[in-house]
């Protein structure tokens, strides 16, 4: 129950609508004017101000929906990561990431943040203890995913955002694989929670975006930062997102449920070798999912045999399709050592646990028997 006390779903529906006052229309006009009345200097709307009215109406049913005072809705995830980030940290600062996080965020780290003489950690693993011993003096900023990608690995939120506390540390997660209806990070101490509003917030695979919720003071920050870098989100983008987080509860109600039925059955399939899902009692942190999630999401990952082929497995499938992209209402698949990870090296892919036989699957909202039995064709087919 958010600080409203309304359900999610009246959340996602009526959260910060627009009222139309003009025709008393069910839903929030499109507001694209760029250019509005100079009042003072203070009270200036812009889009790359990030306040103009549809902006206005997503970060309020997001910041809702997170239990935040606050939240910004960019143009797409990596742009709400690097303001959070950049907002945070300067040149000569220190700062822990988790060891299995986005590969696009990983990117940004190595390949941007010794320009700026930012240095950085990626844990050796997931327990508290990984990441306090990585904190130095000039750490500012601790750094998490959970849900974990490809592995839907969990870490342990409430730990961290303690460990922040204690450090004086700016504590952010990535809580894009669980989207706000599986996981609200706010009331487990967090600071800032970010989403590539691209997967289960837009839930079509037509929308990028992203958003990041917190603070009021903190999102402000932001918020500042982002009118230098400008990644703010089109009002035409806005109305859209707006849109679909209207069935955003209902859509992950039935992911998860999609998700736990397909992770079963598969537990059981000889051909699989193991199911990562944090649903599955077998999972290795279950009770920690169980105790700081509301669901289990809609993403998992299996081993297949080693006997099988994972580009004929592929290429087997009729209606699920591979995807770079999750999260939509369709049923997609990767298998995570060519594409999200290709750019690790084999060695460290092997220590993230990421073989060439991983698949990743993010369940899509079909009925659950054609998800399954599209799989069970494709490893029956399988030479
Ligand atoms: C896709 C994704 C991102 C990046 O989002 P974009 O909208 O593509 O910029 C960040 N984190 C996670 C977990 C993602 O899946």
């Amino acid at each position: 129950m958010n600080q409203n006390n309304k359900g999610k779903h009246t959340v996602c529906i009526h959260e910060g609508q627009i009222k139309d006052k003009q025709f008393g229309g069910a839903i929030s006009p499109i507001y694209m004017a760029t250019s509005y009345p100079f009042l003072d200097v203070e009270d200036k709307r812009y889009p790359r101000y990030f306040n103009t009215p549809n902006q206005q109406t997503v970060a309020n049913k997001v910041a809702t929906l997170e239990n935040a005072e606050s939240a910004l809705p960019f143009s797409s995830g990596m742009a709400a990561i690097s303001t959070s980030l950049f907002t945070f940290l300067k040149s000569g600062d220190h700062v822990v990431f988790q060891n299995e996080i986005y590969g696009g965020s990983h990117h940004l780290i190595v390949e941007e943040f010794s320009k700026y003489c930012i240095e950085f950690s990626f844990t050796k693993g997931l327990d508290p203890i990984d990441f306090e011993s990585e904190i130095r003096s000039n750490t500012k900023v601790i750094y998490i995913e959970t849900p974990s990608n490809p592995l839907l690995s969990i870490t342990d939120v409430k730990a961290i955002a303690q460990l922040a506390k204690k450090h004086q540390l700016v504590s952010m997660i990535d809580n894009t694989f669980a989207s706000p209806i599986n996981q609200t990070p706010l009331d487990l101490g967090i600071d800032l929670s970010i989403h590539s509003a691209t997967k289960y917030l837009g839930g079509h695979s037509d929308i990028s975006a992203g958003v990041v919720a917190g603070s009021k003071e903190m999102v402000d920050k932001i918020m500042y930062k982002g009118r230098n870098f400008g990644g703010n989100l089109s009002d035409f983008m806005c109305f859209l997102l707006e849109r679909s987080i209207k069935t955003l509860a209902l859509r992950i109600e039935k992911h998860n449920e999609n998700a736990q039925f397909i992770s079963e059955a598969l537990s059981k399939n000889p051909s699989i070798e193991k199911v990562y899902y944090p649903g599955l009692t077998t999972h290795k942190n279950h009770d920690l999912a169980k105790d700081q999630m509301h669901g289990f999401g809609g993403m998992l990952s299996f081993d297949l045999n080693e006997n099988l082929k994972a580009s004929e497995f592929l290429q087997n499938l009729a209606m699920i399709k591979p995807s770079m992209s999750l999260a939509g209402v369709e049923s997609t698949v990767i298998q995570p050592s060519l594409t999200s990870h290709a750019l690790l090296s084999a060695k460290e892919r092997e220590e993230q646990g990421i073989g060439d036989n991983l698949i990743r699957l993010s369940v899509g909202l079909e009925n659950k028997e054609d998800i399954l039995g599209d799989i069970e064709q494709a490893l029956k087919n399988c030479t």
